[in-house]
């Protein structure tokens, strides 16, 4: 599956900084385009906080130490049964990062599934195996965290 390339629209965007008024707030009116960043992302201004964000489509993959391909990339390599080390090794990204991006990711494990699936092209399977694994490699996840991987699939067609 093609990633969706639809055209980026201000309203369907939200400010991305946690310290503005209307972070996370939708259809605003705040958010304007700001041009591209250097990989050819839409960026956006916020005129409440006057600060330029990318394109928010997921938060879990936005406004990070990393950027959405490489958080797109941990989860691939999570796929095929890659530890926290062997990510190390093989992206040159710190283990407590990469630990702390997979944290993250499992946490927010629902919406880090559909997205998986709808724009990243992944099979539902291949996210359960995801998940399977992380709870079986990072056995000091929080117990919070591990109730939002178990959730994450079950009841998802
Ligand atoms: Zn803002």
């Amino acid at each position: 599956m093609a990633r969706n390339k639809s055209e980026a629209d201000p309203k369907d965007q939200f400010c991305s900084n946690p310290d503005c008024p209307d972070h996370g707030e939708k259809g605003a009116g705040n958010i304007v385009k700001y041009g591209h960043d250097k990989n050819g992302k839409q960026r956006f201004w916020c005129n409440t906080c006057e600060s330029a964000f990318v394109e928010t489509k997921n938060t879990v993959f936005y406004n990070r130490v990393l950027t959405e391909d490489q958080i797109i990339m941990i989860c691939k390599l999570l796929v095929e049964k890659n530890g926290i080390r062997a990510i190390e090794r093989i992206m040159e990204i710190h283990r407590d990062t990469v630990s702390s991006v997979v944290e993250d990711l499992a946490r927010h494990a629902r919406e880090v599934t559909d997205f998986l699936i709808s724009n990243v092209g992944l099979t539902k399977v291949e996210v359960d195996e995801m998940w399977s694994f992380v709870k079986k490699n990072k056995r000091k996840l929080p117990e919070e965290a591990r109730k939002q991987m178990d959730r994450a699939t079950v009841g998802y067609t």
